[in-house]
């Protein structure tokens, strides 16, 4: 154990700053992962994920699973050399993606029997030993247990025998992992729907059997953001100290602003790269659509001041032709200064925990979010 160091709490706020040792380099948290479905995080080369401060990235071990195979990428060693990149990867367990694209047939006490989406329906099992197999076959840094999802909103009784489940096949997966020798980290997923108590019995379990490192799940699934905000702000102090949190799934930047001050540390999202890829920039003053007219004849960046690729080199104006014209760039530009702004901003947080001042970090991010739309400067 020991692989996370806590360097500092804000005095404030429940904020930590830490570090996170892994096979493929130490973590700084609080971090934002970036999202490699299939082996890459789209429209990025490796290179252009670690200019923008890239420290960990996450894979989805369902995707690859049926496409390209685990005997492929087993061929490399794993997903390092596959996709060249070096630094640290967090792979989930399938189980949501089971869940949320395939057509699942059956879910068990053995696992979730589901079809493939891709192939026009093989069959396939999914069971807590075998996504740590694969996941394992993919040399993930971080492995995460099968759980079982549900849907928003969901009743007691259901969201409670899901937990249930989810408690069980936590203890197959650390057995899965312990029965191989391995010096990958394998998390524990607290469920419990939007239920304080069930929260709190979920918590309990996952921390009875035990992890490096632990996860909240669940959220973010069409709550409103209050109750999302509510069960991480209830559950993120129930988990120990010395492991890091990981929120999943989650969320806006003034989202990781209010986690960070509940004490999660690692976050992922698909909405910096793909709101990207959709024309919709971040910036300090909220989001703005490049496609909007008024960037026609703009001569300025995304955003006064920051130091991303895109933002050094082009224009609103220039991007915005891109997007229209429907040019692959559009994509790679947008994406380096979503990401570079994510990563920016869980930085900026870390720095300001270990300076001693989050909380006005805190309130001025949000100050700023809600001035005049960017839409309205020069
Ligand atoms: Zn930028």
């Amino acid at each position: 154990m020991g692989v996370f160091t806590l360097e500092k709490k804000c005095g404030v706020t429940q904020a930590r700053a830490g570090l996170l040792k892994t096979r493929h380099g130490e973590i700084r948290t609080p971090i934002f992962m970036p999202v490699g479905t299939q082996a890459t995080v789209k429209a990025l080369t490796p290179e252009e994920l670690e200019a923008v401060g890239a420290q960990i990235i996450l894979g989805n071990t369902y995707h690859l699973y049926l496409r390209p195979g685990t005997e492929v990428i087993d061929r490399f060693g794993g997903l390092h050399d596959f996709m060249h990149w070096q630094k640290p990867i967090l792979t989930d367990s399938g189980g949501f993606q089971v869940f949320s694209l395939a057509q699942l047939s059956r879910i068990s006490e053995e696992g979730y029997a589901f079809q493939s989406h891709l192939d026009g329906g093989s069959r396939h099992l999914l069971t807590p030993e075998t996504s740590v197999e694969v996941q394992l076959a993919l040399n993930s840094d971080i492995l995460m247990c099968l759980d079982q999802c549900i849907a928003h909103p969901a009743g007691h009784e259901k969201a409670e025998a899901a937990l249930a489940l989810t408690t069980r096949w936590a203890r197959r997966s650390k057995d899965a992992w312990q029965s191989r020798e391995n010096h990958n980290l394998l998390f524990g997923i607290v469920q419990g729907g939007m239920y304080a108590d069930l929260r709190t019995r979920s918590a309990a379990e996952i921390v009875d059997v035990g992890f490096p490192g632990y996860a909240v799940g669940g959220l973010s699934v069409g709550e409103p953001k209050e109750l999302m905000y509510a069960m991480a702000s209830h559950t993120l102090p129930l988990l120990p100290d010395h492991a890091p949190r990981y929120v999943m799934g989650v969320g806006t930047p003034a989202d990781l602003v209010e986690l960070t001050a509940m004490g999660a540390d690692m976050f992922d999202c698909v909405m910096p790269t793909r709101n990207a890829r959709n024309g919709q920039l971040f910036t300090h003053s909220g989001t703005i659509n490049i496609n909007n007219a008024e960037h026609r004849e703009a001569v300025g960046p995304i955003e006064e001041g920051c130091g991303c690729y895109t933002c050094r080199h082009y224009s609103r104006a220039y991007l915005r032709h891109l997007y229209q014209a429907r040019e692959i760039l559009a994509h790679r530009l947008n994406t380096i200064h979503n990401l570079h702004f994510y990563l920016n901003l869980v930085k900026n947080m870390r720095m300001a925990i270990l300076d001693g001042t989050f909380e006005r970090f805190r309130r001025e991010f949000h100050a700023r979010q809600q001035v005049a739309p960017a839409a309205n400067r020069s």
